[in-house]
């Protein structure tokens, strides 16, 4: 039935850039034999899912978005994806997302654009646009995204669905190609708090493979959410973040925000402010060090080891096959990114630049840690604003990069995250959906589901 639904709708929305149809069915076949003998693996056997091209499969092509990988297939799967495989949940394909993770609309991908169900003139957030327009448009009931700067999140917030940035080191990166290694976390995606539980529970846990994995149990967050379902916080202490709201928010979005504090505030929760000053420095350190990681990790593609490769033709060093191969297979914003890391990493500008952010970085980590000994959980809106017009900021970078002001405070500081469906706001007429950010310590990711559930 999603395959079908893929086939019906998805020329209209790009979500997907490749479809598994024949490996897809097959796995669906295995779940429904496994589940008649009585040996179902998991809650979710059988249940299919829409997974971000950045993970590596062996049976279909990992582009990341970006040319220099067209047609590249992985010799070994994710250790999120043998998960996946593990548990029973058949993939459906491989979803489309801006270039190696770089961006907030979807709009870098180098292969098509993606569109936001609610409105197709919208983008659909991003970087994993793709994943939240195949949940939105009911092509998928599952998706796993990637959240460095909260690309599961805003995507999430802009089309109605529920996403989630686990604590960092708690799913696997084995296997997710690398923007920013310190930030980057695979996350759960679904259209209810429940559905997302289900899959946090399958994608979690230790792996030896991924040096920066915990060796820690993972917090039971399917009873987190079952419990959030009775619609009873008493006891629960929320925080709003004063900095996450006021000048350059859309109105719409902090009217949501209100309500939604009344809500939460009806469902028996007490409801505080919380003071994080070094969260306004958020944005500036942490487009030193994303760019200062990336301009590492992506010096991998070098023509020789994957992908592309452009003026071969020996008439030019391997120097040059670089060079050329760089300058084809990269995007702007690829290449924009891999410029300010290279700068920010240099020799005389090191502490200036890269060593400063790392400095912002602790301060905004310990702001969380003296907010969570007063409060449960955190909360603000999930983006400043709703989704915005295709091609409305594609010149403007930093205008771009403003939509994720309310998310990068916790990849910086390596902690967990949720954005639920928070109603609607209006925009010059249209009627778009809004999020609602959660926030919990390290290794508390239950306190998201607890509170997501009762909340949406
Ligand atoms: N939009 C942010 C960026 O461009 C976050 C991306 C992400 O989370 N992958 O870096």
């Amino acid at each position: 039935a999603h395959l079908d639904r893929i086939a019906e709708v998805d020329d209209r929305l790009g979500a997907f850039l490749h479809v598994g149809g024949t490996e897809a069915l097959a796995a669906a076949r295995r779940a429904d034999d496994a589940i008649a003998a009585g040996e179902a693996p998991s809650a979710l056997a059988g249940v299919p899912i829409a997974l971000k091209d950045v993970f590596t499969t062996t049976d279909a092509p990992t582009t990341c978005g970006s040319k220099i990988l067209e047609g590249w297939v992985s010799p070994y799967d994710a250790t999120l994806t043998r998960r996946l495989r593990d548990a029973g949940i058949p993939i459906l394909g491989k979803t489309n997302m801006d270039e190696f993770a770089m961006g907030s609309s979807t709009e870098n991908s180098a292969y098509q654009v993606t569109r936001n169900p609610w409105d197709l003139d919208r983008i659909p957030g991003g970087s994993g646009g793709g994943s939240a327009a195949a949940l939105a448009s009911y092509q998928a009931p599952l998706a796993i995204g990637t959240d460095t700067g909260g690309s599961i999140r805003q995507p999430a917030a802009v089309t109605a669905t529920v996403g989630v940035k686990p604590t960092y080191g708690t799913v696997s990166r084995y296997g997710l190609v690398a923007c920013a290694s310190s930030l980057d976390q695979g996350g759960p995606c679904g259209r209810t708090v429940l559905d997302t539980a289900l899959l946090h529970e399958v994608i979690a846990g230790h792996d030896p493979r991924d040096s920066t994995s915990i060796d820690a149990p993972v917090p039971d967050v399917v009873a987190a959410a079952r419990e959030g379902s009775n619609k009873d916080l008493t006891g629960v202490r929320i925080g709003v973040v004063k900095q996450l709201q006021g000048e350059g928010y859309q109105a719409g979005v902090l009217e949501s925000f209100q309500q939604a504090c009344a809500t939460l505030t009806s469902l028996g929760a007490t409801i505080v402010e919380v003071d994080c000053p070094s969260f306004s420095y958020a944005l500036g350190a942490y487009y030193l060090i994303l760019p200062s990681e990336v301009s590492s990790n992506l010096a991998r593609f070098d023509a020789m080891r994957y992908g592309l490769r452009v003026g071969d033709d020996g008439t030019h060093s391997a120097d040059e096959v670089m060079a050329l191969t760089r300058e084809a297979g990269f995007g702007p914003e690829v290449k924009r990114r891999i410029m300010i890391g290279t700068y920010a990493l240099s020799s005389g500008y090191y502490d200036a630049y890269y060593g400063q952010a790392q400095k912002v970085r602790t301060l905004i980590a310990r702001d969380f840690a003296k907010a969570y000994q007063d409060v449960d959980v955190l909360i603000s809106p999930t983006t400043p604003t709703t989704a915005f017009k295709l091609g409305e900021k594609v010149d403007d970078p930093l205008a771009m990069y403003l939509f994720d002001l309310c998310t990068l405070p916790v990849n910086l500081a390596g902690t967990a995250a949720m954005s639920v469906p928070s109603g609607t706001a209006n925009d010059g007429g249209a009627v778009l959906p809004v999020g609602l950010q959660i926030m919990a310590p390290a290794l508390a990711d239950d306190r998201l589901y607890k509170v997501g559930a009762a909340y949406e």
